[in-house]
């Protein structure tokens, strides 16, 4: 296959409101990286911080960086000698977190939790482009019977994998509040791990009729419409939930979470916070609460999670409600500020 010199990317060209479509260069993988014709990218709510230019967005994207990090391609050349089994014409998703590979926590087999990672698409050069590159060990292969846009979902499915099996699940009444794609992902695999009650909070009814695709036996709740103490006690939950996962980013939703814990009860937090929210310490130490911070996927653990729970049935392709050729990227980015979607496929070929 001929590689050509010059690529459409979606870039940060200015460092205001925006996002535009430019033609650059094809990026050269170094050694060690592949170079990917990229397929399918799905739309992060990272990107639309990126897009709207948030305070996060300004500390941490150089201007003309091509950004998105969620993606399935097909591998077009391996500069490395060992290329760990993979080889051209491989399709292929990457984990988007680059790690050192040697420092403490990485040589420790805590890979996730390398204090130097670098974040394909937001500190280093993105995937919404034509072709892309990332790290050999990074790369994961698509395995033929799952759907190439489903493995373009696996970066924030494997946000909602690592979160939700956090905690030990079975039996447990659980609580997931957001029902953005990852909190939806999260209460599907809190149900398909074996959890008793799993109820989902949100403000907007369009997504939580899309859980109720993705998995039906999940309880969901509008918390403008109805209380939880009254979902709680229609479905016979005792006491409180033991598993709390937290993926809205809200005060509101922690402390509506910290306050309907039973004692002793175990919360994930993924939803990141403004700054100065007030939380009631007192109720998570009185409560005698656990609160794990989660951040990105198991290295590689969470993958082969990944790929089991939709090999066994996990309806991973329900959570995908619009599918766009690149050039309507604009499109795609109003669509998943709007959040009345699920995911947003940008479609490369
Ligand atoms: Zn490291």
């Amino acid at each position: 296959m001929t590689i050509p010199s010059k690529m459409d990317a979606i870039i940060k060209k200015e460092l205001k409101k925006g996002i535009w479509l430019e033609k650059v260069d094809v990026p050269k993988p170094p050694y060690g990286w592949a170079l990917i014709k990229i397929k399918r990218t799905s739309i992060c709510g990272s990107d639309i911080h990126i897009f709207e230019w948030n305070e996060w967005a300004q500390r941490n994207v150089k201007q003309g960086m091509t950004i998105g990090h969620e993606f399935a391609g097909e591998i077009v050349q391996i500069n490395c000698d060992d290329t760990m089994g993979f080889k051209v014409g491989d399709f292929v998703t990457a984990e988007g977190h680059v790690v050192c590979g040697k420092c403490k926590n990485c040589r420790i087999e805590r890979q996730h939790l390398c204090p130097q990672t670098k974040g394909i698409g937001v500190n280093l050069n993105g995937i919404f482009a034509q072709y892309a590159i990332a790290p050999v060990y990074n790369l994961w292969k698509c395995d033929p019977s799952i759907p190439l846009e489903e493995y373009s979902v696996f970066d924030p499915f494997g946000n909602a994998v690592h979160s939700a099996l956090s905690f030990p699940l079975a039996g447990e009444d659980v609580l997931v509040t957001g029902a953005g794609p990852i909190g939806i992902l999260t209460a599907a695999v809190a149900k398909k791990a074996g959890a008793a009650n799993v109820v989902l909070t949100n403000r907007s009814n369009y997504r939580l009729d899309l859980a109720k695709k993705v998995c039906p036996e999940i309880v969901t709740v509008n918390t403008k419409e109805k209380s939880l103490e009254e979902v709680m006690k229609g479905l016979g939950i005792e006491g409180g939930f033991g598993v709390g996962l937290e993926m809205s980013g809200s005060g509101e939703s922690l402390n509506l979470m910290v306050k309907n814990m039973i004692m002793g009860g175990n919360i994930a937090l993924l939803g990141v916070f403004d700054h100065g929210i007030p939380v009631d310490w007192n109720k998570i130490i009185m409560g005698a609460l656990t609160l794990k911070g989660i951040y990105g996927r198991e290295m590689f653990k969470s993958w082969q999670q990944m790929n089991a729970l939709v090999k066994s049935g996990l309806k991973l392709g329900q959570v995908i409600t619009h599918r766009l050729h690149y050039t309507d990227y604009l499109k795609g980015f109003e669509l998943m500020a709007s959040k009345q979607c699920g995911k947003v496929i940008l479609e490369w070929d």
